[in-house]
């Protein structure tokens, strides 16, 4: 009987992967990936079959039963299984569902936890989540419900934070902005919709909440999650500080 290991692969930059994470690969028969995972992470696993499970939004997904049944099997025929997920494991990554098919069929399991996209974005970003003096707690939260799921408030606990990290909301940027401040958020809130992060497209958008429909629109497809909160203010004042002086430049030139 094998041992399956739940690893996080990190928001994206191959390198950003744990010391564990890459021995474990380096050994493993068998690699379940996400979609996202970089081909030079899965490259680390020289030896293992590849198999790609990915679930991307909006399209075509493995299901997840299957998913957890395919790890059950792998567990009899390999000594040491890999799912690789995106970021950390142990957020919205599903891996509760894993943990659970594994327990019932009796194999033994480990998770790796892994940099999850709200800290590596605030890396980037050059943002701290909990600004002394501006932001005593962070919620990370979903709009996202699965099918079946517990009715859960998801705007109450964004409204109550002094940051939030909203991740899955790319598509939903519209709903997330007009909920929040009809339920009293001010539209004036600073907000980053950072895409891509750690990869080389990455982009990041600064604006505010209000705006957040309109900053959606110049995303691309890549994954992205919204930062909100009064910690963001100084990299809001700066960038539009930056537009301006380009707008002053152009002027001047013409
Ligand atoms: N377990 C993952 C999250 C999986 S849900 C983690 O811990 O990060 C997928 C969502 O994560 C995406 O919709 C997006 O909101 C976010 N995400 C993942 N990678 C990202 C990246 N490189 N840049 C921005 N957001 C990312």
């Amino acid at each position: 009987m094998g041992k399956v290991y739940l690893i996080g692969a990190g928001p994206g930059a191959p390198d950003l992967l744990t010391l564990r994470a890459a021995e474990i690969l380096r050994r493993a028969g068998v690699v379940f990936h996400d979609a996202l995972v970089h081909p030079r992470t899965l490259d680390l696993a020289w030896r293992a079959d590849k198999i790609a499970v990915g679930k991307r939004s909006g399209r075509h997904s493995t299901a997840q039963k299957f998913i957890n049944k395919r790890l059950v099997d792998a567990a009899r025929r390999y000594r040491v299984v890999a799912r690789l997920k995106g970021g950390d494991p142990m957020l919205f990554g599903r891996a509760q569902e894993e943990i659970e098919a594994l327990r019932e069929a009796g194999i033994d399991f480990e998770i790796v936890p892994g940099v999850t996209a709200a800290t590596a974005v605030a890396a980037e970003l050059g943002v701290s989540l909990t600004r002394r003096g501006l932001a005593r707690h962070v919620v990370f939260v979903t709009p996202r419900a699965a099918s079946g799921a517990r009715d859960n408030d998801w705007a109450a606990s964004v409204l109550a934070a002094d940051t939030a990290v909203i991740y899955m909301g790319a598509g939903l940027a519209e709903a997330i902005s007009s909920e929040l401040i009809r339920r009293g958020k001010p539209g004036e809130t600073p907000l980053a919709l950072v895409e891509s992060a750690t990869l080389p497209d990455r982009k990041a958008l600064h604006g505010t909440l209000v705006e957040l429909p309109e900053l959606a629109l110049k995303a691309g497809a890549g994954p992205a999650v919204v930062l909100l909160g009064e910690v963001l203010q100084d990299a809001l004042v700066d960038r539009r500080r930056a537009a301006v002086d380009d707008i002053e430049a152009s002027l001047k030139q013409a």
